[in-house]
């Protein structure tokens, strides 16, 4: 689970991290409001979105003069902005965040995820900081430094103070540093994040460490331990089919793709996945109905499905274990009936009671096309969708 910029710095100063002053508005003369009590000469507007690349997206902007601030405010508020992270078709901005303006002498990379090989949370380090991370990993590899985390002993303070001075940061300023990293740290674990980011890391004119920026990505497996963080969960940011499968247990991911998939079990989901590309399809999303998937489950499955417009065809992948392939087969007739499926469907079933399932499909009068094994299924939907 993402969050915006302002929550995740509101995450930072509880942990000690320095951060400029802001406050986070939806309107306009909210914006301007926060800026006059904000004071001081020069502001930064910034459109919160739930992904980076915003300040060359032209989501990010400094102003001068209170007019500066509105008319940056107007120019942001309600712009599809478009970055590397959000896809062409960008993200309408609904909020903003007004703060003090902040006179950077250097910009630094700080990061922190899980280093799944090594069993440890790693932190990355870069003295290239501003720009986007993905182009100097491209770029300029060497710049990126990675140090793991003893688990027992956490980030130390001595670790924290080596990978400062690697970036450049001046002796005087390394004492804040380590609050900096070892307060994200704490942040980090406490939290259960997968991803924590400050970038830029600033370092000021008069010799002071500030975050600029920050980005936080929660492991959603362990936010039932936090309802303080489900609490800044914004439902604008995310993609409807995505909530709305959440609410009747599906595990869903939209993807770009034109074939559906409704499979049981994260793995098979993921084999369908790549088989359907194996020959040269693309699929329109993740879809694992589970093990115990009910006929409304799977008639909820086939809407969700149907919602994307470019869709050309649809494949069933289940495999009747715990449930049997009988009783998925009239789901997926009761399913369909319901739904008026419009594109092809293939089905493929296996396990148990499977010559039943097959039979209820073949004698539905469906036009149901079935599936052998999976390499049969995937070549069937891939053609039936080149001819839709
Ligand atoms: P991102 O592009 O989505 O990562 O947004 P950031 O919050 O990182 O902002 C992008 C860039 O805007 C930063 O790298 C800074 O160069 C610049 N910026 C952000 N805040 C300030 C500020 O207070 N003063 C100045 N001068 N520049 C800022
Ligand atoms: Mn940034």
């Amino acid at each position: 689970m993402k969050i915006h910029e302002y929550q995740g710095k509101e995450i930072l100063r509880q942990y000690g991290v320095p951060t400029p002053r802001g406050v986070a508005c939806l309107g306009v003369d909210e914006a301007v409001a926060a800026a006059r009590s904000l004071g001081g000469a020069v502001w930064v507007v910034k459109a919160q979105i739930h992904a980076g690349g915003r300040g060359k997206g032209g989501g990010v902007k400094v102003a001068h003069s209170i007019d500066e601030v509105r008319a940056a405010a107007v120019e942001i508020l309600g712009m599809h902005l478009v970055t590397h992270q959000t896809g062409p078709a960008g993200q309408v901005v609904r909020r903003l965040l007004i703060e003090e303006g902040a006179k950077i002498a250097r910009e630094f990379y700080v990061g922190m995820v899980i280093d799944r090989d090594a069993q440890r949370v790693a932190l990355i380090v870069s003295p290239d900081g501003g720009t986007d991370i993905e182009e100097v990993a491209r770029s300029r590899p060497q710049s990126i430094h990675t140090w793991r985390t003893d688990p027992v002993a956490g980030l130390t303070a001595d670790v924290a103070a080596s990978a400062a001075r690697q970036i450049g940061i001046p002796e005087t300023a390394i004492d804040e540093a380590v609050v900096v990293l070892q307060g994200l740290y704490r942040a980090f674990v406490e939290k259960d994040a997968m991803l924590a980011e400050i970038n830029p890391l600033v370092l000021t004119d008069d010799g002071r460490v500030l975050a600029l920026d920050a980005k936080f990505n929660f492991d959603s497996n362990a936010l039932y331990r936090h309802p303080e963080i489900v609490a800044l969960r914004d439902l604008d940011e995310e993609d409807p089919a995505e909530i709305e499968a959440s609410k009747f247990d599906l595990s869903y991911i939209s993807l770009d793709g034109d074939i559906a998939c409704l499979v049981n079990g994260a793995g098979l989901a993921m084999a369908t996945m790549d088989i359907i590309k194996l020959y040269g399809g693309n699929p329109a999303n993740f879809l694992d109905v589970g093990g115990g998937a009910s006929r409304e489950k799977v008639t909820e499955a086939f809407k969700l499905m149907l919602k994307n417009p470019g869709l050309k065809a649809v494949l069933v992948n289940i495999f009747g274990g715990i449930m049997k392939c009988d009783v998925i087969a009239e789901g997926i007739v009761a399913a369909v009936r319901e739904v008026h499926l419009s594109v092809p469907l293939v089905v493929r079933l296996e396990g148990t009671n499977v010559d039943l399932g097959r039979k209820i499909l073949a004698e539905s009068g469906l036009p149901i096309i079935s599936g052998g094994d999976m390499a049969d299924a995937a070549q069937k939907v891939v053609a039936a969708a080149r001819n839709t």
